[in-house]
C-alpha cells in the first residue's frame, strides 16, 4: 500500500477537468480577468483516464471530477464512460455548480455517473446572482431536479457558509433537502485561493451550523463516512435523512486525509492549501512509461506531509495567522 510520510494512504483522486467557470463565485475566485490555462495544457480525457487508471492501481478507489466548472469541459460524459470502465473503481463522482446540469445529465447518466454534488449556497435568487456574480438559481434548481429525475443518488448539496452572508440559509437549505430527499453538506468558509479576502470573522464555526439546525430538527452525530470522509455526518432524528458539515477549518481532518489532486493540467498536488504541483503531464508527454509513472506518483506520495488545516488551527489559536502570508493555488485551477 502506498502511505505518507503520516501514514496516510492514497485513496482518493480529485480530477479538475478543466479551470474555466461560468461562475465567479465571491468566496472562491471572484476575478473576472484570469491567467486561464492554455488549451493545449489541458490534460485530454486518454491522459486522464491513464493517470486515473495507475492511481487506482496504487490503492485510489473514489474519483470525483470537479474543476472550474467540469460540466463547462465540453462532452465530458466521454470520460465519465472511460472512467467508469476502469477495474477497481469504487465509486466515481462529480462535483458541480448545476447550471448546465439539466442539458447533460442524460449523456452523463447514461455513460455510468451514478450520483453527484451540487454547490448551492442560498435559495434566494437575488442573493444567488450575488455571491455567484453570474449565477442563475432557477437553472440550478432545475439541474438538481433533472438529476433526481435521472435516477442519480445521492444527490449531495454543497453550501458554503459566510458569515453575514447566508448564514440565515442554513435552515432553509435543511428544509429543502429534507423536503425533496437530498442531503446538504455545509462547508465552513475556507481559505482557499488568494482571491476571496477570507478573514477569521467571515467563518461560521461547524459548532455553530450544527447548533442552528438542532434547534430546530433535532440531530445525531454518525461520523465520517469510510472514517476519513472530509463531512461529519448527523442523521435527523425523526428520520428524515441527513447532514453534514465540512469543517476544515475549526476540526482540521488532516490526520485521516487521502486524497490527492490532478489539475487540470496535469499538475500532481498534495494538499488543497499548496502552492506546489508536481508535473505528472510533463511526464506523460515525455514518452515515460507507466511503470515510470507510478514510481513519480509513488516519489511524491510517500513524501507528502501536509498538515496545512491542523496547522492553520494551530496559528489561529495563537492569533497568529495570516491567510496572505502563504500563495495557494487558486481553486479554480486546483479543483475543489
Ligand atoms: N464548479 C464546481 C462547483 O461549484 O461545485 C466545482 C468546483 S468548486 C471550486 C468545488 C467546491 O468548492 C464547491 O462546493 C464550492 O462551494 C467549494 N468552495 C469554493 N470556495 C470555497 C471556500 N472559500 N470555502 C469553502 N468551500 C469553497
Amino acid at each position: 500500500m502506498l502511505a505518507d510520510a503520516f501514514n496516510r494512504p492514497v485513496k482518493d483522486l480529485r480530477i479538475s477537468v478543466t479551470d474555466r467557470c461560468n461562475f465567479r463565485c465571491t468566496y472562491c475566485m471572484p476575478l473576472d480577468e484570469y491567467e486561464w490555462i492554455n488549451k493545449k495544457e489541458i490534460l485530454t480525457f486518454e491522459e486522464i483516464t491513464r493517470i486515473a487508471k495507475l492511481f487506482i492501481e496504487r490503492g485510489v478507489e473514489k474519483i470525483r471530477l470537479t474543476g472550474g466548472e467540469p460540466l463547462v469541459r465540453q462532452d465530458l460524459h466521454l470520460l465519465i464512460a472511460k472512467l467508469a470502465n476502469l477495474e477497481g473503481l469504487k465509486d466515481l463522482c462529480l462535483t458541480t455548480n448545476g447550471a448546465l446540469l439539466a442539458n447533460q445529465v442524460g449523456a452523463l447518466a447514461g455513460a455510468g455517473l451514478k450520483r453527484v454534488n451540487v454547490s448551492i449556497d442560498t435559495l434566494d435568487g437575488d442573493k444567488f446572482k450575488r455571491m455567484t456574480k453570474r449565477g442563475d438559481l432557477d437553472k440550478v434548481l432545475e439541474g438538481i431536479f433533472a438529476a433526481q429525475a435521472a435516477g442519480l443518488a445521492p444527490i449531495k448539496l454543497n453550501a458554503v457558509v459566510e458569515r453575514g452572508v447566508n448564514d440565515d440559509d442554513i435552515l432553509p437549505l435543511v428544509e429543502f433537502s429534507r423536503a425533496n430527499g437530498f442531503a446538504t453538506r455545509f462547508i465552513e468558509y475556507m481559505d482557499v485561493g488568494n482571491s476571496n479576502n477570507w478573514t477569521s470573522a467571515k467563518l461560521v464555526a461547524k459548532k455553530q451550523i450544527i447548533e442552528t439546525i438542532h434547534s430546530r430538527y433535532p440531530l445525531r452525530e454518525v461520523g465520517r463516512d469510510q472514517g476519513s470522509a472530509p463531512s461529519v455526518d448527523f442523521e435527523f432524528i425523526d428520520g428524515q435523512g441527513d447532514v453534514g458539515v465540512i469543517a476544515s477549518v475549526t476540526e482540521p481532518f488532516c490526520s485521516s486525509c487521502t486524497r490527492a489532486r490532478i489539475t487540470a493540467d496535469g499538475k500532481f498536488v498534495t494538499c488543497l492549501f499548496s502552492d506546489v504541483g508536481h508535473d505528472l503531464k510533463a511526464k506523460l508527454r515525455s514518452g515515460a512509461s507507466d511503470e515510470e509513472i507510478a514510481d513519480f506518483i509513488a516519489k511524491i506520495w510517500s513524501a507528502r506531509a501536509d498538515r496545512y488545516s491542523a496547522d492553520r488551527l494551530a496559528a489561529l489559536n495563537s492569533s497568529n495567522y495570516d491567510p496572505k502570508s502563504h500563495k495557494k493555488i487558486e481553486m479554480i485551477s486546483l479543483g475543489g
